[in-house]
């Protein structure tokens, strides 16, 4: 746990008092649960702790910090998996109003006793494809940020995220540093979604040889709603 604080520090990043003991219940429950479901393939605690948590923490960097009074941001996690980025990122900043989506049930239903185990408020689970849910009016333009780890490449990923993007919120995505031509092939995407690039942020996690990338889009005008197209067609023929 001092390698989580360590890194964290390193980071600019704080930790509520609480949150070490809910990391470690969360690597407990996931390797448990990794022996039925295919959650994670990296099961060695350090590495969990650097590639898993850490890793998605980042994502809190471009935050506003939390309002002094009044709720704090709405966020969806799509394609969640095993709870990544959104899950870590709600230990951090336990005030955040999560959305988890996975298409696959036994993720879910991990998700679910997750975040039961953890005692997490303000946290929803829900299964099902982001091309149907950004359809569902309580959805469409519903949240303040979109995240997502691993899911697609960034054409296919920007048409699940940005239209659950309300106007003036933004899409995080992380990505190894090698994009420039996943880049340069979403800008189409971005100009039909509503969407601009802010940021691309370069980070280096303790022990790593090579940079991750945070990329934050900020959403600049609705999202058409042809879009997202049906499940599936974002990654058979992206934007
Ligand atoms: N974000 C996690 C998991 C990545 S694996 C991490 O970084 O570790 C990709 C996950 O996205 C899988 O669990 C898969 O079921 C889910 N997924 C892929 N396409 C999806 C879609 N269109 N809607 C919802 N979930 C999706």
């Amino acid at each position: 746990m001092d390698l989580l604080l360590q890194a964290c520090a390193q980071l600019g990043l704080s930790l509520p008092p609480e949150a070490l003991a809910r990391f470690a219940q969360y690597t407990a429950v996931l390797l448990e649960w990794n022996q039925q479901v295919n959650l994670t393939a990296i099961t060695r605690p350090e590495d969990i702790l650097l590639k898993h948590y850490v890793d998605s923490l980042t994502g809190l960097l471009p935050f506003p910090p939390p309002p002094a009074a009044g709720a704090d941001l709405t966020v969806v996690d799509v394609g969640a998996g095993a709870g990544f980025p959104g899950v870590p990122m709600k230990l951090a900043r336990p005030s955040i109003r999560l959305t988890l989506v996975d298409s696959v049930g036994k993720k879910t239903a991990f998700l679910r006793h997750l975040v039961d185990v953890l005692g997490l408020e303000g946290v929803a689970v829900v299964t099902g494809r982001a091309e149907e849910l950004a359809h569902q009016p309580q959805y469409r333009e519903g949240f303040d940020v979109a995240v997502s780890r691993a899911v697609a490449p960034l054409p296919t990923l920007l048409e699940l995220l940005l239209p659950l993007v309300r106007v003036g919120g933004c899409a995080i995505a992380w990505k190894r540093s090698a994009i420039a031509e996943e880049l340069w092939a979403a800008e189409r995407a971005l100009g039909l979604l509503g969407g601009r690039l802010r940021q691309k942020r370069a980070l280096r996690l303790p022990g790593e040889e090579a940079d991750r990338l945070l990329l934050v889009f900020d959403k600049v005008r609705p999202s058409p709603p042809a879009y997202p197209r049906r499940p599936g067609v974002p990654a058979k023929r992206p934007l």
